[in-house]
């Protein structure tokens, strides 16, 4: 390949299939249903699918409708996976889900009412699932709704509910109590559903024993290379790699300021290299301090992180102008950059944006 002259970003599908055996072997007994939200966690909803359709994936969760669509139409006639939209039987939905074949999973009552309205006017049941509230407070069906659907006659009048699933707000953290009420909260409202099948684990989840893994779990972060519990572990293979060609290579000296403001003064002489990416390649400025590039071996520290431009501490290291910077990937590890800009995995890499020219290495 020859060396870029803007910033690359590299989706290694080989690595993406290596993390879904890790997390299927973890999660042994239950399905892995791959997580594909937001294009693909920003990698590619499509080319990912279809990769992880070939490593045995039959089931794949998207948020928004049209992601559903899009995915559908990804995975062509030839690959029939169920696709399930987190976000359930939005207003005046029926037609769409019904053409693309989607599966909702509904999360409120007055989505239950309105598919169950739309199956009776299709006179054929509707195929959903059941988000169900169990602790985090944010998208689901409270168990009371649920056993007053239940117990009343017609509430779930021509659903066929094959999914109750939940979703957990601390399983990043084991230890915490919340899990394991959590947990029994799931498993009381999943008990009167007995032809259902269950999912409660994403990444996390999975990592958190048997109890917790259902019938299918839903992993996204893990499967892009994001550590189960927030740090870099190497179970797991990078599937993100950004890299970009250093322009230009500077001899700094005491005093000098680097960039905007006065906030980087050096104190000493200082050997850096300015490279071809900035934050809007997806190299969150705010990871400054304490985020770091790759680069001769070594973690390099970033001084400055502009629009288009960064800026490096190169030290002693040989490098020469073109050559190129890992600014993320198997050696700047994704979950320190993302502690280091005070956030998550997942969003250091939805922010990885359409100007790095990509290349899919292992797609199908
Ligand atoms: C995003 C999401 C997941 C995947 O979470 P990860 O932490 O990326 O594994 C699973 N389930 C639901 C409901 C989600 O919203």
């Amino acid at each position: 390949m020859a060396e870029p002259a803007a910033a690359r970003l590299t989706i290694d599908l080989d690595a993406l299939a290596h993390n879904f055996q890790v997390l299927a072997r973890e999660a042994a007994g239950a399905e892995l249903a791959p997580v594909v939200k937001s294009d693909g966690y920003g990698l590619g909803a499509g080319p990912v699918a279809r990769r992880l359709w070939i490593e045995g994936a039959r089931c794949f969760f998207v948020a928004r409708l049209a992601e559903g669509e899009a995915l559908r139409g990804a995975l062509g006639t030839d690959r029939p996976a169920v696709i399930y939209v987190l976000d359930g039987f939005t207003h005046g939905a029926g037609p769409r889900l019904a053409a693309a074949a989607l599966t909702p999973i509904l999360c409120t009552l007055p989505q239950v009412a309105a598919a169950s309205a739309w199956a009776a006017g299709q006179h054929q049941a509707l195929r959903c699932g059941l988000n169900i509230e169990t602790g985090m407070n944010r998208q689901g069906l409270i168990p009371d709704e649920v056993n007053a659907l239940v117990q009343s006659r017609g509430g779930l009048r021509g659903l066929d509910v094959e999914l109750v699933m939940s979703h957990l707000g601390s399983a990043t953290e084991p230890e915490d109590v919340r899990n394991n009420e959590q947990l029994a909260r799931f498993l009381e409202v999943r008990g009167e559903f007995t032809e259902a099948r269950s999912s409660l684990a994403a990444s996390a989840g999975i990592f958190l024993g048997p109890a917790y893994r259902g019938d299918l779990v839903r992993p996204g972060v893990s499967l892009y290379g994001g550590g189960p519990l927030e740090r870099p572990d190497a179970r797991l293979r990078a599937v993100a790699t950004l890299t970009a060609p250093i322009l230009d290579i500077r001899n700094l000296r005491p005093g000098d300021i680097v960039g905007y403001g006065a906030s980087v003064r050096l104190d000493r002489p200082t050997r850096v290299a300015v490279v071809a990416a900035g934050y809007a390649d997806g190299v969150i400025r705010a990871g400054k301090a304490g985020g770091y590039a790759w680069l001769g071996g070594a973690r390099r520290p970033l001084l400055v992180v502009n629009m288009d431009l960064l800026v490096i501490d190169i030290g002693e290291a040989p490098a020469q102008i073109g050559q190129p910077v890992e600014l993320l990937g198997p050696n700047a590890l994704l979950d320190d950059l993302a502690a280091a800009a005070g956030t998550v995995a997942h969003e250091v890499l939805v922010r990885l944006s359409r100007r790095a020219e990509r290349v899919y290495l292992g797609e199908a």
